[in-house]
């Protein structure tokens, strides 16, 4: 089990494991947070805090919503906008130790153009 939180902590993150990469993204969105997703099931990540903590965006289709801490305005999550069992749920793993992230590898998305990774797995 690994553990994050935003910087001021009202929201925290746990996490079953290590994830096997980690996702920066080139799209619109993901380039302006600076964010690392790393990407697990809604059973294997919980986010937990007060709903009046956070602010959900949402913008294009409408499918994703991107949260952040209202306090420090820390971007620590996305998921979809319909949540069910098993859908997916990304972590921005900068709000984890750089310690537990470590050897994670790093990984390239192009978001903005080719909707490929740019590196080979
Ligand atoms: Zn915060």
């Amino acid at each position: 089990m690994l553990h994050g939180s935003c910087h001021c902590g009202a929201v925290r993150i746990e996490v079953a494991r290590r994830p096997r990469s980690l996702t920066q993204c080139t799209c619109s969105i993901c380039r302006r947070y600076g964010a690392q997703w790393a990407y697990y099931s809604r059973k294997t990540a919980t986010i937990s805090c007060n709903p009046d903590d956070v602010t959900a965006y949402v913008w294009g289709d409408k499918t994703l919503e991107f949260f952040h801490c209202n306090r420090c305005g820390c971007l620590t999550h996305y998921e979809s906008v319909d949540k069910e069992d098993d859908s997916r749920i990304a972590v921005n793993a900068r709000m984890i130790s750089p310690a537990d992230m470590a050897d994670v590898k790093l990984r390239l998305f192009d978001g903005a153009e080719t909707w490929k990774y740019l590196d080979r797995a």
